[in-house]
């Protein structure tokens, strides 16, 4: 499930249960109404493997660990910060 950090001290999101190799940005980013979960600055959305996918096939909206609200993102391409395999797709 997606998870909302920034970009300064927050990222990438340590989490034990889900990798997170990339991001994508908010709508209206960097004046989005989505902040870090962590510290409350300008927030992106880290995807794990399953939602990158998803991205990719064209799914904008994305949940976090519960119902509060979904975030829906940009159409920019999914931000992959440590992209050692070459990955043509990586920002796409
Ligand atoms: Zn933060």
């Amino acid at each position: 499930m997606a998870l909302c950090r920034c970009l300064q001290k927050h990222s990438p999101p340590n989490g034990r249960k889900h990798n997170y190799p990339g991001y994508v940005k908010p709508l209206g980013f960097p004046k989005s109404a989505v902040l870090c979960g962590r510290c409350g600055a300008q927030g992106v959305v880290w995807l794990d493997d399953d939602e990158v996918n998803l991205y990719r096939k064209g799914q904008r909206i994305f949940s976090g660990p519960n119902a509060f609200a979904k975030i829906k993102v940009d159409d920019n391409g999914v931000i992959i910060p440590n992209n050692q395999q070459g990955d043509k797709n990586a920002n796409t």
